[in-house]
């Protein structure tokens, strides 16, 4: 199967509303360009300088999503070229994405990501020091971003029970969170190659595939 028939397939079991961020980390710019020929905006990359070198090669309506973990050595690349940053992980990279994001005169979308996975190695808040986080307000006077959301893993397992569990424990924490935030926070990023489906099942507004459209990654 070719790029554009698997991009096609996923685009075609998704809902009306569900967004699809094709993530194309380690994989060569002609097959981006492949997916973007076939109509796909949204890409996702996990490491700053190559989402940059491969903006640098595409046209410049591609949407860029930042889903690894960023090193605030590494914001102000990541700044010059992302639509949305997923990954925000703590408070003190949030207000780097601020501050660099007000040096470049721009305002970024930044999603929360939350950690529920059984897996202690995946970064993340936790759900009660974000949503304290949330309740103590800093974040209002953050004025060049924008918190627009939820981003999620679920446990690395075959069990669809306990990554449906995950993802519905991702759907409350969202909704908790958009009830304080207001109605502009409103993705929920949730759901891989091998789990979209029951992401969307859980509420996703955002599903993150990339082997099953590109295939298997060369590290
Ligand atoms: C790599 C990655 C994905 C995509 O995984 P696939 O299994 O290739 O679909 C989604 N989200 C994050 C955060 C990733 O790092």
């Amino acid at each position: 199967m070719s790029i554009p028939v698997r991009l096609n397939k996923v685009l075609q079991s998704l809902p009306q509303g569900v967004r699809l961020a094709a993530v194309s980390k380690y994989h060569p710019v002609e097959m981006l360009r492949e997916a973007y020929d076939a109509g796909q905006r949204i890409f996702a990359e996990n490491h700053v300088q190559e989402m940059v070198a491969k903006s640098a090669l595409l046209p410049s309506d591609i949407e860029w999503h930042m889903i690894g973990h960023l090193q605030t050595n590494k914001v102000r690349a990541a700044v010059s070229v992302v639509s949305v940053i997923e990954s925000v992980d703590s408070r003190r990279l949030l207000e780097f994405i601020n501050k660099e994001a007000q040096r470049a005169g721009r305002t970024v979308d930044c999603l929360l990501e939350v950690h529920v996975a059984a897996e202690q190695t995946k970064t993340g808040w936790n759900e009660q020091d974000l949503i304290q986080y949330i309740d103590s307000d800093e974040w209002r006077n953050l004025e060049n971003i924008r918190l627009r959301g939820v981003m999620g893993m679920a446990t690395n397992t075959d069990s669809e029970d306990i990554i449906r569990n995950d993802f519905c424990h991702l759907q409350r924490i969202f909704q908790t969170l958009q009830a304080k935030v207001g109605p502009e926070f409103r993705e929920l990023s949730m759901g891989m190659s091998d789990d979209y489906p029951i992401a969307v099942e859980c509420g996703a507004t955002l599903v993150r595939v990339g082997s099953y459209i590109f295939g298997p990654r060369v590290y």
